[in-house]
């Protein structure tokens, strides 16, 4: 064998590994998503006044990431990065929205979704959707469109919005469940929380609802409907590959656990929620292995941004807190700031892949973001993205399954009040301005390998590192 041939040969064996990789496989797909839950709020991320051991199994069995973040540290702009790929800054009008918001997403964007349809898969989201339906205002007496099933998704069993907003009815598909055409639904969203006309069902909502009565929901019950509606998806499905958002209520307020769940945690009713979500991931997990399943299914857990300790259940004043109720429980753990927040607290979340087939058990501190799922889910399944679209999402496959221990080079985190912007670069964190809640001014850089707290502003140390983020911020942006 001559020289070149050697060369080409080596070449070639070289190349073989992501040869084997880009095969295209397709594994059945489950994200979990749940809604305000933090990164010191499951046991395996270090609570101890709350037990997760469902939780817990998943992460021990699959990669538990340290550095995991949500787009955005409120839900909608969070869901909606999820979903396209894209920074919900890009998009006006994509701050939380109202129950009578029109659909967020444009129905010719590619989606999460949608990629992964194209990709053969069956498609289904069950759980809390908040990124509007129809057209504004939605009207929840007629066909509700569009919907995900226009953005992707083959069925959806829907929570309109979240359970302190209305609608307070489930919506399958495109109609609401159990509605009388003889008492048709009206919202006013002029209708401020805790005013007369916004409580239903004894709990006051943003938004009031007249009408509609047959088919209010039941608040101790979200969690089960929502886990029973995804169980009876993978069930519907099993024989073919399956893609399933859950995307579950707990723990936003209002939290109105089950009666048995209550008292099951040692930190007050936000952390029975969490015990509740723990049951439901417990439920999913238990039907993959009842079918065969859990061998060839990628399960993906996390929180559409960072915990907050308003400890209220149906009994307390909505919003208000009871810090004594939770018992000194840190729902973000050693991290500062809290959900809606710039700080680590509003974005860093829980982040688990479990896959057996191909993820060998660890943990990883890849910098992660949810808005990736789009990019490296598509690698793996060889679902096409056009041109243009899910413009942010970057390929991190490789990260997600274990392989690799790099991530992001360059994750903005967004928050909804205050400092809108943080960039992250590897352990590197600036604020170029400073948060406004507490009102710190001036450029705050932190060094997150040494202060994992922020507590030390070090941009004054390092004029040159600041000089480059804030350069590439603006990029970005
Ligand atoms: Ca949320």
């Amino acid at each position: 064998m001559n020289t070149t041939c050697k060369h080409l040969l080596l070449s070639c064996l070289s190349l073989l590994p992501a040869l084997l990789m880009a095969e295209p496989q397709t594994p059945n797909i489950v994200i979990i998503l749940a809604d305000d839950i933090g990164y010191g709020d499951l046991s395996c991320y270090g609570a101890e006044k709350v037990k997760t051991p469902n939780c817990d199994k998943l992460a021990a069995g699959g990669i538990r990431f340290t550095d995991g973040h949500s787009v955005a540290s409120v839900c909608t702009p969070s869901r909606y990065s999820l979903i396209t790929g894209e920074y919900a800054f890009r998009k006006k009008g994509t701050g939380i929205a109202r129950g009578i918001d029109g659909l967020l997403i444009d129905t010719n964007k590619t989606t999460l979704a949608s990629m992964l349809k194209g990709a053969a898969y069956t498609t289904g989201v069950v759980g809390k959707w908040h990124l509007g339906l129809g057209t504004t205002p939605t009207d929840y007496n007629s066909e509700i469109k569009p919907g995900p099933l226009e953005i992707g998704f083959d069925s959806a069993w829907l929570l309109p919005a979240t359970g302190d907003r209305t609608p307070c009815v489930w919506v399958e598909n495109h109609r609401v469940v159990n509605l009388d055409p003889a008492h048709p639904i009206k919202l006013d969203y002029d209708v401020k929380r805790g005013e007369p006309g916004s409580f239903v069902k004894g709990i006051p909502r943003i938004g009031g609802q007249t009408g509609g009565t047959a088919a209010l929901w039941d608040d101790e019950n979200l969690s089960t409907v929502i886990t029973e509606k995804s169980c009876a998806f993978i069930d519907k499905n099993k024989a073919k590959p399956f893609f399933l958002y859950m995307a579950t209520h707990n723990i936003h307020v209002p939290r109105v656990p089950n009666p048995k769940f209550r008292g099951k945690s040692d930190c007050g009713v936000r952390g029975d929620a969490i015990v509740e979500f723990d049951w439901m991931v417990g439920q999913v997990l238990e039907k993959l292995n009842s079918l065969g399943l859990t061998e060839n299914t990628l399960v993906i857990l996390s929180s559409d941004n960072g915990g907050l300790n308003d400890n209220n259940g149906p009994d307390a004043k909505h919003g208000i807190g009871d810090p004594d109720a939770t018992n000194g429980h840190r729902p973000n753990g050693v991290l500062r700031g809290t959900k809606s927040t710039v700080w680590e607290g509003g974005t860093r979340v829980p982040f688990i892949a479990r896959w057996p087939a191909k993820i060998k058990p660890g943990t990883s501190g890849a910098l992660m973001s949810q808005m990736d799922l789009t990019a490296s889910l598509a690698a793996l399944t060889g679902g096409k993205i056009p041109a243009g679209e899910a413009r942010d999402s970057e390929n991190h496959l490789a990260a997600l399954l274990g392989n690799d221990t790099q991530g992001r080079e360059w994750l903005i985190e967004q928050s909804n009040t205050g400092t809108p912007f943080a960039l992250r670069h590897g352990s590197w964190k600036l604020m170029p301005t400073g948060p406004s809640k507490p009102q710190i001014k001036g450029t705050m850089l932190f060094n997150l390998a040494e202060d994992l707290s922020e507590s030390k502003n070090v941009a004054a140390e390092h004029p040159e590192k600041v000089k480059e983020m804030k350069a590439q911020l603006e990029r970005m942006l």
